[in-house]
């Protein structure tokens, strides 16, 4: 059902400290004054790492740090409680929930030092606790400005699978539990505050959406609510030409599709979490990316539209932090379900796929995933090709992790000639030597995998080469 509604969603730095969180609950009360508001919120900045550093430690039975990264937490959100709520008794309240909070984080950092096993499972469960602690606090702040705000856990609300560390929403039973649990707040005038990155199971066991999946969980709640539109509020005034910290001159994009966005995301622009777009492409409904240190301008439109631009090169995008994967040796030539096998394997492990490439001669076949997903898929290839390596038809299989993908995004490229010679042409003359090349059919993007160490002189040869700056 549609109805006037906006989403958005708050990032890490912009509920970073009580300033910030201030900042945010400005922007939601002049959005509120409008129409009927939902905002999503991050952990504050660096809570997420250091809960899963804190998971790592406890792992490895560990337990000496725990205490005083608990307390580190537990001053953080009570220094920004203080900055924030003036009214004592509120402020109790909110620091007693955190508390609570904090105790159960601590119940689930000694279990698993003492099993001295961090399941997919728990990781969830101790990582989600970030976005458990930031959601009171912006709810109270937006209340500190006069509106009637509460906080809501997504455990509640976005109902997922049960693939933990990367879950995929459930969208008719989301759909149900928002019209059920969200939509009465709004009607009563209350903004509802949902927690980013956790969802739940059916049965209630918590999980996430990935990291950076706080845009995931706005869009997701857009569609299920049927908002007009979802804003990402960030640090950054936009989707640039580039990432700015390996291209300070970055410029700007005013207006992209919602296929050059997902492009840019799915190869690494941390900018938006790469499915952020999936729930409202087919609905057309738009997506900003907004500074949230500076709501007076007008940041980034994404839209089924976008807008073209001249050379069909838009942005580009790296991704570090990846391991290529070969498959190879001469024996493989006969073996005709050697692609069949190795996708089994990735899919069996759910690894995400970047990039593939396969030579003519089929010696060897290579793909690039996601560097934490490396363990397990390399596991699982060995297994799965067992026989042949024991015979050495299967000669290796080998995880190199000294790699980058550079890769070109704009939906003019499609039609426009040459732009793959020219970024040839540009990343050899840098003295670049490319590992592997690969252009999808839709002609959206052209990537291709470099030596990590030459990555970023890649991307700025790039972004010279089509004047993107
Ligand atoms: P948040 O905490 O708000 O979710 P993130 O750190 O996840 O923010 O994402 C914002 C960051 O994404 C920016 O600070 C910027 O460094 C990075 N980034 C990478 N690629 C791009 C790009 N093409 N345009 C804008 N920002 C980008
Ligand atoms: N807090 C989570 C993370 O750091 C989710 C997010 O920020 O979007 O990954
Ligand atoms: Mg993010």
């Amino acid at each position: 059902m549609k109805s006037s509604l906006c989403v958005m969603k708050f990032g890490g730095t912009s509920v970073g400290d009580a300033t910030c969180i201030r900042r945010a609950a400005e922007i939601v009360k002049a959005a509120a004054a409008k129409q009927p508001v939902v905002a999503v919120v991050s952990a504050m900045s660096g809570v997420t790492n250091r809960l899963i550093e804190a998971a790592r430690h406890a792992e490895a039975g560990e337990e000496k740090n725990l205490h005083s990264l608990i307390e580190a937490l537990r001053e953080q959100h009570e220094t920004a409680a203080k900055g924030l709520i003036n009214d004592a008794t509120k402020r109790k309240a909110i620091v007693a929930a955190c508390a609570a909070t904090l105790e159960e984080l601590t119940r689930l950092l000694h279990g698993t030092a003492l099993l001295r096993e961090l399941t997919p499972r728990a990781l969830d469960a101790i990582s989600g606790i970030g976005e458990r602690l930031s959601a009171p606090l912006v709810a109270a702040a937006i209340t500190a400005l006069g509106l009637q705000s509460e906080p809501v856990s997504a455990t509640e609300i976005i109902v997922t699978d049960a693939h933990h560390g990367r879950a995929e929403p459930l969208m008719p039973e989301t759909r149900k539990r928002a019209e059920s649990g969200l939509r009465p707040m709004l009607k009563n005038g209350i903004v509802p505050v949902v927690t980013g990155f956790i969802a739940a199971t059916a049965d209630g066991v918590p999980t996430t959406l990935g990291r950076g999946g706080s845009d995931y969980s706005a869009t997701i709640l857009g569609a299920a609510l049927g908002a007009d539109e979802t804003i990402i509020w960030t640090d950054v005034d936009g989707v640039k030409t580039a990432d700015p910290r390996l291209v300070p001159e970055a410029r700007m994009l005013p207006e992209i599709s919602y296929n050059e966005a997902a492009e840019l995301a799915y190869f690494g622009a941390k900018v938006l979490h790469p499915n952020t777009l999936r729930p409202v492409t087919a609905a057309g409904v738009p997506v900003w990316i907004r500074n949230s240190f500076e709501p007076e301008k007008p940041g980034t439109k994404i839209s089924a539209a976008g807008k073209s631009a001249r050379n069909g090169v838009k942005a580009l995008t790296a991704i570090r932090d990846v391991t290529l994967v070969t498959v190879g040796g001469p024996g493989i030539v006969g073996l005709t379900d050697v692609l069949a096998r190795s996708f089994a394997a990735t899919s069996a492990t759910r690894a995400n796929v970047l990039f593939v490439t396969q030579s003519s001669s089929q010696n060897d076949i290579c793909f690039v995933i996601e560097r934490a997903d490396e363990k397990r898929t390399v596991a699982a290839l060995n297994e799965a090709f067992a026989p042949e390596i024991a015979e050495h038809t299967v000669e290796h299989i080998l995880a190199d992790r000294n790699v980058a993908i550079v890769a070109a995004v704009g939906e003019n490229m499609r039609g426009t000639p040459g732009v793959a010679g020219r970024m040839f042409g540009a990343l050899g003359r840098e003295g670049i030597s490319i590992i592997a090349i690969a252009q999808g059919s839709s002609e959206f993007n052209i990537s291709c995998v470099v030596e990590a160490s030459a990555m970023q002189r890649a991307v700025r040869a790039l972004h010279a080469e089509f004047a993107l700056a």
